[in-house]
């Protein structure tokens, strides 16, 4: 279960999104062929590379975005890339100051940093350095994504619900691009993703029987948030971001289905020195005196948090010292400082924004299919079809 971090950019939709944005996928729910192209995703696999080895297992296609120089290597092995500096890029033989596309024949991968990729890898020329980014269909990546933000031997239902999620915040992201050469992260900034190497069958199912479904608010896409677990309820997205806007479908709800997950309450410990030298990162000098929950939401979780040593004291967003301690979430029930330490109790994991998992899952095995689901958790959303935005 991961927690992504909210990443709002303010960016106008650019010329290479046009094309997505303009044509996304139009397949039906019901399976029917798309009458329009697939939306393509750019995911971001690695910045700032020297050097880079990707194993192929098969058939591949190398050459230039203008496709000038290109040639195919016809057996499985390994092709290195390697920048050579002034903007260049050179991946097997072949040198070029434009982006260089490596195309897997199809049924075949590439392998980059263990994980398999059956997407256009893109090297993306950059200085002295050069980007790696896939170019993947949106319903394949979904494939990617989807066992890692959720464990795939969960049910049926919650994994639709998950795709659902996972699709909007795709799309939504996607919109903030700008002039940007990818879309999304391949980590917690956006979404996880590790390719579609392996495709899990519960995973491809859910994926397949909610294709193009995406959840909108007053006909348009949100930041469908998710995270681990709420610990009873989740919260506004104000509570969370004081400048996100405060949408029905983000301002919180009961949950009553997660407290059988292990991450529902928690106990945690941290160092006295660790608490120490957050406090001096902070400037404040002098022995630790408190730790306190300065203010919180009405289900309970802290929004700041006031930190205090013998020459002052200064409050901090929760989100910020929540990261610096490594707590499971803002919903602090107990705090107290000791002498080599510091005791937390808490409830639920993530910021507790949209869609609580572990809820997810405990609807689906109370025999909620994904529809009520995701109308628990984005109160107000409505379910619709990628071509009718
Ligand atoms: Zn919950």
């Amino acid at each position: 279960m991961k927690t992504k971090s909210l990443f709002l950019l303010t960016a106008v939709c650019g010329c290479l999104l046009l094309a997505a944005c303009a044509a996304p996928s139009a397949r039906k729910a019901d399976g029917q062929t798309p009458s329009r192209p697939e939306t393509t995703v750019r995911v971001l696999l690695a910045e700032k590379q020297k050097t880079a080895s990707f194993k192929h297992s098969g058939l591949l296609y190398i050459y230039t975005k203008d496709r000038s120089k290109r040639y195919k290597i016809s057996n499985a092995g390994t092709l290195s890339a390697r920048a050579l500096g002034g903007g260049k890029v050179q991946a097997g033989t072949l040198q070029s100051a434009q982006p260089v596309i490596l195309e897997p024949a199809p049924g075949k991968t590439i392998t980059f940093n263990g994980n398999a990729y059956a997407g256009k890898m893109y090297l993306v020329p950059d200085g002295s350095y050069f980007h790696i980014v896939e170019y993947v269909p949106l319903e394949t990546y979904l494939y990617g994504v989807l066992p890692y933000e959720m464990s795939y031997t969960w049910p049926a239902e919650a994994l639709k619900a998950q795709a659902v999620a996972a699709r909007t915040f795709t799309l939504k992201s996607m919109e903030t691009t700008g002039k940007r050469y990818f879309d999304l992260y391949n980590d917690v900034r956006s979404q996880v993703y590790k390719g579609t190497g392996k495709v899990y069958p519960s995973v491809k199912t859910a994926v397949d029987k909610t294709r193009g479904q995406i959840l909108t608010f007053e006909g348009k896409l949100f930041y469908t948030y998710y995270h681990g677990n709420c610990g009873g309820a989740t919260d506004s997205v104000t509570s969370w971001s004081p400048s996100a806007k405060a949408i029905k479908p983000l301002s919180g709800a009961k949950c009553g289905y997660d407290k059988h997950a292990k991450n529902y309450s928690w106990q945690q410990t941290v160092p006295l020195a660790k608490a120490e030298s957050y406090a001096a990162s902070l400037g404040l000098k002098g022995k630790l005196k408190s730790i306190k929950v300065a203010r919180k939401t009405k289900t309970g979780r802290a929004t700041n948090i006031t930190v205090r040593t013998q020459k002052g004291s200064k409050t901090v967003a929760c989100g910020n010292f929540r990261s610096a301690f490594g707590l499971k979430s803002c919903k602090i029930t107990k705090l107290s400082l000791r002498k080599k330490d510091v005791l937390f109790k808490g409830r639920g994991s993530g910021h507790g924004v949209g869609m609580c998992q572990d809820g997810a899952n405990g609807m689906a095995k109370a025999g909620k299919n994904y529809k009520d689901i995701l109308k628990k958790y984005y109160p107000g959303a409505k379910i619709t079809l990628v071509k009718d935005l």
